[in-house]
């Protein structure tokens, strides 16, 4: 079989060990994997089943479309699903149907909910679905204001009163940004979480914190904590490697080397078959390298379908040698983390954007 030009190598013994040192780090927290933007380019199916391999019993989806994938997927309803940013309008008939978690916002979120949950509920099987009530503490990005907070609340604890919705969870996003930034909204989560049980919700899961803060401190991760970036095994604060905070990068991607020019001088620059089309950010020329047989050599340009790498002074190229762009380090390549780091991004970014074309092969656990 030859190699294809470039391809992902997605390891899933390496995001199984993942899953596992972050469940008991974050324990006794239940860890949410979120597998948003498809899985930050790793493959939202095969990520998901994955991790319910490995003993997860709930994801993150964000779309309705993602959730109800994952379903037809396989994954049951012993594994909770959660989706929580809608087009206005959204229709929740199938969601409620295949009993995915919905996050809710907003009083027009939870009406179109209840609105489906009466379509439903005389029919064989109808189980109310379970909602997250959003509470905003600062991120403004969704969520009921403190204002509304005590309105949305209301209205779901009559519904759940019809037999409409469950009041499961309440929850927010926190901005992970400054220690005492998260901390207060932590305090004004936890006076939200009150307000609600107070008003009649039940609350039985709190959570608030993602990959970074859910890592670092030990008061957020309160039931859940919800990570995306940790799992691939790419660092979400500073100044740490992947293997000090115990992860193994996932996603490696490889390429190879499509010829080799002589310069003069003993200098020699080599074609490598991965380009921007295939996701490589252009601004890595420059700032980051490319590993072959062991040694780094640096990017010096990226073209739609190659790159063009400097090749070390004392190495020789060759036609079809394997060369790899980023991935553990296990190889003399950087990490996905320090391309990120190097070219003014995150390593979030450049996996999530590594192109539709780029085939994923799947390294079983
Ligand atoms: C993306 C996302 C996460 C995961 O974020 P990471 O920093 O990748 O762990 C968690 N919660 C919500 C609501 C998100 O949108």
């Amino acid at each position: 079989m030859t190699a294809p030009l470039v391809e992902a190598v997605i390891d899933l013994g390496a995001l199984d060990k993942n899953i596992t040192h972050l469940r008991r780090t974050v324990a006794p927290a239940e860890l949410m994997v979120v597998v948003k933007a498809d899985a930050y380019g790793h493959g939202r199916v095969p990520v998901a089943r994955q991790a319910v391999a490995s003993g997860i019993r709930s994801i993150g989806a964000l779309d309705l479309d993602t959730a109800l994938e994952l379903r037809a997927s396989g994954i049951g309803d012993d594994v909770t699903v959660l989706s929580w940013l809608y087009p206005p309008g959204q229709d929740f008939t199938e969601a409620i149907r295949a009993r995915v978690d919905l996050g809710v916002s907003s009083l027009a979120e939870l009406t179109e909910v209840t609105d489906a949950s009466r379509r439903l509920a005389g029919a064989e099987g109808f189980v109310p679905p379970r909602l997250h009530l959003k509470l905003d503490t600062g991120l403004h990005r969704n969520g009921a204001t403190a204002a509304d907070w005590p309105a949305l609340v209301t209205a779901a604890v009559a519904a759940e009163r019809d037999g409409l919705v469950r009041t499961f969870a309440a929850w927010t996003h926190i901005a992970e940004a400054s220690e005492d930034e998260d901390t207060r909204a932590l305090q004004r989560f936890l006076d939200g979480v009150a307000v609600a049980r107070e008003l009649g919700a039940s609350i039985d899961v709190r959570h608030l914190a993602a990959s970074s803060a859910g890592l670092r401190r030990e008061d957020v991760r309160l039931d859940l904590v919800r990570m995306g970036g940790h799992c691939w095994g790419i660092p979400s604060f500073d100044g740490v490697t992947p293997s000090e905070i115990g992860l193994i990068p996932v996603m490696t991607l490889r390429a190879q080397v499509l010829a080799v020019r002589e310069l003069g001088d003993e200098h020699a620059e080599a074609f490598v078959s991965a380009g921007y089309g295939d996701g490589v950010p252009r601004n890595v020329a420059g700032t980051c390298s490319v590993a072959v047989r062991g040694v780094q050599h640096p990017i010096t340009r990226v073209e739609r379908d190659h790159l063009v790498i400097a090749v070390m002074p004392g190495t020789e190229l060759a036609q079809g040698d394997p060369a790899v762009l980023f991935g553990t380090g296990a190889e003399g390549e950087q990490t996905v983390r320090q391309w990120g780091d190097r070219s003014g991004t995150l390593g979030d970014e450049i996996t999530t954007r590594i192109a539709a074309r780029v085939p994923r092969r799947y390294l079983e656990a």
